[in-house]
Parts: C-alpha cells; structure tokens; sequence
C-alpha cells in the first residue's frame, strides 16, 4: 500500500442526486465509514456543472427531491440554482461534507479477489481500498462535442452548454448554436434579447409543448407549506400524472397524439410562415426524443435575429462555420448544445472486477448491462446508481435514485447478515432480466417513434432507458431476490 491509501468500507463516486442520497442514507443506518469522492468542486453534481442560462428542471421539482426531504420550491418547475441550493442544503444538513473530497476524479478500479475489496484510483494520486463501491456519476455527465472538420482552427469562443463561459458576455455578439436538445431550447430563449445574431444548427426538428411552469401563489404557498399532506399529495399527483404519460410511452404510444396535437399548435400559434413551419415539425412520434417543454422556444426562432440553418455543419473555418449547402456564417461565439456521451460512457472508465474481468471490454462486446440497473455479474460490491436501462422518458430520475439506494442497501446488509464479504448478481439472473426488459422495449414509443436517439447504443440496444412506467421499476426493485445473487465469504 502507498502512504495515500485510505481504506474504507464504503466509497461513494460522485456527489450529485445519487451520491448525496446514498450518503445521506448511510448516515440514516448510522454509517460513518464511508468516504463520498467527486471530480469537482462542491455538491451538486449535474445541477452543479449545468449553469446555463435558463437552466432549469423539466420535472416538477415537488417530485424531483429525495421523498423525506422536501422542501419549499418557488416554482413548479425550479431553476437550476434552487436545486443546487437544495442539495447543498441537504448534504450539510446530514454532515456529508466531513465525509467529501472534491477535485477527485476516479480513473481505474479493480476488484483484488484475495483481499475482497476494490481498489479505486485518482487522477489526483489517491488509492483508496473499500469493501463496497457506489458509483453515482450520473449519465449525463461527459460532454459531447463532435469532431467538426476545421474545428481546431476555430480562433473564436466555443464551449458546451454543460460548462458555460460564463466570463464570456453574449451582448451583442454572433452566436451559433449548435442541437436542438433540452439543453438548447432553454438556453436560446433566454439569451435571444443579448446577442447581434443567432445561428441555430439543427439537424432534428425537435417536439416542444407548452411549458406550464409558474412560481407558486401566495395561496398555493400557504397550503404547502401549512396544511398537513398538502405537499405530499401534490407530489403524487405529480407522480400518477407522469405515470400516466409514461404509460402513453411505453404502451399506446398512439394515445401520445393528443400531444402532437398540442406540439402543432405551439409552432402554429407563432410561426406563421409556412416554410419555416415545415422546418421546425418533427417527422418523428412525439416522445421518441425526450419531451420538451417551453413557451420562449418559437418565438425566439421567429425573431429576425435568429437564423435556422438546417443543412448541417460541413467544417468550421478560423472566423465561423460553413454548412453543408456552401453557405459561410462568421460567428464570434459557438455553443454546443450537443449532448452527452451516454451509451458509450463506460468506455471513459477502467473497471476490473473478479478474475480480471474487463467491465469496459465486456460492455463493449455486448452492449451495457446489469441486473436491474444496479448490480453486474462479476463484478462483486459495485452498486451502479442510474446505472444501464434506468432512464426514464416521463418520470424523475430522483424516484429511480431511491429504488436503487433501497436495493443497494439490502444487498450490503444481507452481506453483513450472511457474514459474507461480498455480493454479486448470477450471470444467468442478469441475463433473464435484461431479456425481459429488451423484449418489453420493444413496444414503446423509443423503439416504434421513428427516431435516431442517444438512448440507442452501438449494437442498435436501448441501454438507457427502463421499459416500463416507474411504478413497475419500484415492484423490481423494492425486495431483493436472494437467488438471484451469489455471496462470496473471506477464505480464512
Ligand atoms: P441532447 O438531447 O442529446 O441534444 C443534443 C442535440 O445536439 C440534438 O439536437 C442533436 O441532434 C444535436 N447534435 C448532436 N450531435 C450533432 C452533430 N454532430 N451535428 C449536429 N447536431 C448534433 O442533449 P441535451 O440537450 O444536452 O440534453 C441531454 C439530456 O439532458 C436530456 O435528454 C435530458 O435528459 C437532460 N436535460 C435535462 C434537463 C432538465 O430540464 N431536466 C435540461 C437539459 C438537459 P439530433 O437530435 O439530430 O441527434
């Protein structure tokens, strides 16, 4: 061991949603051995590195916050800095900041099959050993910028929506934006009245509804915040009614044509030229894609700054972009809204588990997989929280975050009550399950819709999202099915 190893029971990676969670539920068991590491520099994970403008949740934020933690949100839908507050708020109120490091960032991992225990190493020279390893980095946390032809000659301003300049001011400025994902559709109607110009680069026409997001009455206030159970009903309210679109998604996508309607009439009602209009509706099933909401989103692309350029990016030059129809637009700032990595995120990783198994080779041979989205084969102890088939396209994710700190959390007390040192799911279970749920995706509306998305990996397998409405996935995950997990004791 070198001076900078740490040992530890459990190692927490990450410290947004999941890992605050999982901290916060350690200390609820009356935990302390546990250490939560993070790459940068504070709580809050992806509502800590997202700070765009406009940045904001497209869940009800009543439902997107830990169940036995709520609190008093401004708005239904909260920007993105109520949210980090939220956070902070909560890991200081359970202490977790004596049990962070920030500025962490995790490189390999491997299981020692003598000892036990994983070892996990930092960029930063740090090696700690632990029994049990939760990794919560979320799926949405590598920014993807495409590899644009003549990008590394570009001598202007560029950077990904997910790490905002914010030391760049937009006044008056020509910005090209480049997607039309939610991250986009947030941050153009918020800046459209600073910049000279606006290029948008679209390459899908994307759905977006009526955003219906407003900050509380005084009323409203008054009831949540003083009558008993009005906070929580209005959180299940909120969850029945995601349910109930998320039964439209993954059973009758064709009841989800009401909402096409409403999509028509939210470009109708702005746009009045017919070509444009063409342009901006999809060919796709609503929903395919992920479902976006806002009311600023048409009527920043009718402003007669805005530019919709449809015919993709050709390559960059020093000053701007040229697009695939010859046309050359100089601009002084470039965005990319353009996503993350997310079915190929693994392969930023270096995971080893028993026998030396390559997690990294295997998920790339055969797609990525786990059972129930938490626990791999051959991978003893190591607890994926949103991890593969764990998405949702209507529900929030924080619901999901608590199946599997519950799961997790049995597998690591029956390891303890069986006196074993570890746990890991059969081959056999990982593979019924995944089957199960692959045939069950193939009715939804990602599958059926007609659209290319990212929840699609390089096999042509949806590894990202759960098939099923979230109530489902809480009957799969609320009790362990012991057979289904073999337990491996310390030889003495
Ligand atoms: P995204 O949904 O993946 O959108 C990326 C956009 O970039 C798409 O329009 C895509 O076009 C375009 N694009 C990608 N590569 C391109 C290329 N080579 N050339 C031209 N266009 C390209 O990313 P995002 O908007 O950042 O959102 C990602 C996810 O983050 C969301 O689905 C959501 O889960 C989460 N998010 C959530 C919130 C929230 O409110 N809770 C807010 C923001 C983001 P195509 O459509 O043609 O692929």
């Amino acid at each position: 061991m070198t001076a900078k190893t740490m040992s530890v029971q459990t190692l927490i990676i990450g410290a947004g949603f999941s890992g605050i969670g999982m901290g916060k539920t350690l200390i609820k068991e009356g935990a302390t051995d546990f250490q939560i590491i993070e790459e940068s520099n504070d709580f809050g994970g992806t509502w800590h590195l997202n700070r765009y403008p406009g940045c904001a949740c497209d869940i009800p934020t009543e439902l997107y916050s830990f169940s036995d933690e709520p609190w008093k949100w401004e708005r239904l839908y909260s920007s993105w800095d109520e949210i980090h507050k939220y956070l902070v708020h909560v890991a200081d109120k359970y202490g977790l900041r004596a049990y962070a490091r920030f500025g962490r960032h995790v490189e390999r991992a491997y299981w020692d099959d003598d000892e036990n225990r994983w070892h996990v190493f930092t960029a930063q020279g740090d090696h700690y050993a632990a029994q049990f390893v939760i990794s919560g980095v979320g799926a949405l946390n590598i920014p993807q910028v495409p590899e644009f032809d003549g990008l590394d000659q570009y001598k202007g301003i560029a950077f990904h929506s997910a790490r905002w300049n914010k030391d760049v001011d937009l006044r008056g400025k020509r910005v090209a934006i480049i997607g039309t994902g939610a991250s986009a559709i947030q941050i153009i109607p918020a800046i459209i009245d600073q910049v000279a110009e606006l290029h948008l680069y679209q390459r899908t026409a994307p759905w977006v509804i009526p955003n219906f997001n407003r900050e509380y009455s005084r009323f409203e206030r008054f009831v949540l915040n003083h009558i008993p159970g009005a906070r929580r009903s209005l959180r299940n309210g909120v969850f029945l009614a995601q349910e109930l679109l998320g039964l439209g998604m993954t059973r009758f996508p064709g009841a989800l044509q009401g909402l096409e309607k409403l999509g028509r009439w939210n470009i109708h009602r702005t746009v009045k030229d017919e070509n444009l209009r063409k342009e901006l509706t999809p060919d796709w099933t609503l929903a395919c894609k992920r479902l976006l909401k806002s009311n600023g989103w048409y009527p920043a692309l009718v402003d007669p700054k805005t530019q919709l350029i449809t015919d993709g990016v050709q390559r960059f030059t020093p000053t701007g972009i040229i697009a695939n129809d010859g046309a050359e637009r100089d601009v002084d700032v470039v965005i990319f809204a353009t996503g993350f990595h997310v079915s190929d995120s693994y392969t930023f990783l270096d995971i080893k588990g028993r026998d030396g198994i390559d997690l990294v080779d295997r998920w790339n041979n055969e797609g990525m997989q786990a059972l129930r989205g938490v626990t791999v084969a051959d991978m003893p102890n190591l607890f994926f929280l949103l991890g593969p088939n764990t998405g949702y396209g209507h529900n929030s994710v924080v619901f999901n975050i608590e199946c599997q700190i519950r799961y997790a959390m049995q597998l690591i007390k029956a390891v303890e009550k069986r006196n074993a040192t570890a746990v890991m799911p059969k081959r056999k279970a990982q593979d019924d399950y995944n089957k199960w749920l692959q045939k069950n995706l193939k009715n939804t509306v990602w599958d059926v819709g007609g659209c290319n998305s990212w929840y699609f990996d390089k096999h042509g397998v949806n590894s990202v999202l759960f098939s099923d409405i979230a109530t489902i996935y809480w009957l799969k995950t609320r009790l362990l099915k012991k057979g289904e997990y073999e337990f491996i004791r310390q030889e003495s």
